[in-house]
């Protein structure tokens, strides 16, 4: 298994290939290693169609074990991963890997996958997803790129101009945990993109009446603009009552189902079918 994915990362990341000069060969080597040692790994976490329940896609999330044996979280490692660039050829990996799971079970209608605005500046990033696209098969509606609100996109034409070519490639554009930082009013306004997540911090304060309007005021602008909204951190029914109340089409969180292993999504997904 392991030796599969290092083959087939050596295919992604061909060294004689001048379009990619820009990921360094001791971070590919890096990332190798920790693939080869099984210290790099995904989770799926479940969306669910907020009414029916039903799975409508899944969201990866990469996991790391450090040499010590400790799980590192990724608020740790992504950052640090962004910083020395190792994000590149790491999700690259991750996104082949998804692409790689999906595939191999019908039943997972989509995949989501986070990407840093290092990767989306990085020199064909999409390039490389029409690379993975084309090599394992999948159909590209079946991929979605969840891009962190933070990143200010607002006069950033090589961010704007990646994300073009990835629609353009037939894969979805999310912007996630919106609402936390300033940037995402103008992140909507200059990109098309095909949902919203709303941060969970949002869901989490509707504990209060003051919390509970100011969600609906997010929900309601966020439909303005067209997206399909997803409500992300539903820890209790409570939270789900009220996500469901606003008719928000897609939600997450762990009362919706924990990140998991793609083996124990596929007993859910069996469960869920039953
Ligand atoms: P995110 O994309 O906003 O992912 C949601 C995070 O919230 C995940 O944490 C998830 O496990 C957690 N979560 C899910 N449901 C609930 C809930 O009901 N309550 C609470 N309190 N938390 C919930 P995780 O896996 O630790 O990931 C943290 C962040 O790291 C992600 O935030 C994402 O920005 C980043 N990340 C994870 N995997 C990748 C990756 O493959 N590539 C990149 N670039 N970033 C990643
Ligand atoms: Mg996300
Ligand atoms: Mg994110
Ligand atoms: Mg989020």
């Amino acid at each position: 298994n392991a030796k599969n994915d290092k083959r087939n990362c050596v295919k992604i990341y061909d060294k004689s290939d001048p379009t990619q000069t820009d990921i360094d060969e001791n971070l590919v080597e890096l990332v190798r290693t920790s693939l080869a040692q099984e210290r790099l790994s995904l989770v799926y976490q479940p969306i669910r169609h907020t009414l029916s329940g039903q799975i409508a896609g899944v969201e990866a999330l990469m996991r790391f074990i450090a040499p010590t044996g400790k799980n590192v979280s990724p608020a740790v490692f992504i950052p640090i991963a962004e910083r020395t660039g190792t994000i590149i050829p790491m999700g690259l990996w991750a996104i082949y890997r998804a692409c790689r799971d999906i595939l191999s079970d019908a039943r997972i209608p989509m995949v989501s996958v986070n990407v840093s605005p290092v990767q989306l500046r990085s020199q064909s990033f999409a390039l490389s997803v029409a690379a993975i696209l084309s090599e394992t098969g999948v159909m590209p509606n079946r991929l979605a790129f969840e891009i962190t609100e933070g990143l200010q996109i607002e006069g950033q034409r090589d961010i704007i101009a990646c994300l073009t070519d990835l629609r353009s490639l037939g894969v979805k554009i999310w912007l996630d945990d919106f609402g936390t930082g300033f940037a995402g009013l103008s992140c909507v306004r200059e990109v098309q993109f095909d949902a919203v997540k709303i941060d969970r911090s949002f869901l989490h304060a509707t504990s209060s009446p003051k919390g509970q309007e100011m969600f609906r005021s997010i929900v309601a602008l966020v439909r303005n603009t067209g997206c399909a909204i997803v409500v992300e951190g539903v820890e209790t029914s409570d939270q789900l009552n009220v996500a469901a109340k606003l008719r928000v089409d897609y939600t997450q969180g762990y009362h919706l189902g924990r990140p998991q292993s793609v083996e124990t999504l596929r007993e859910l997904l069996e469960s869920d079918a039953a």
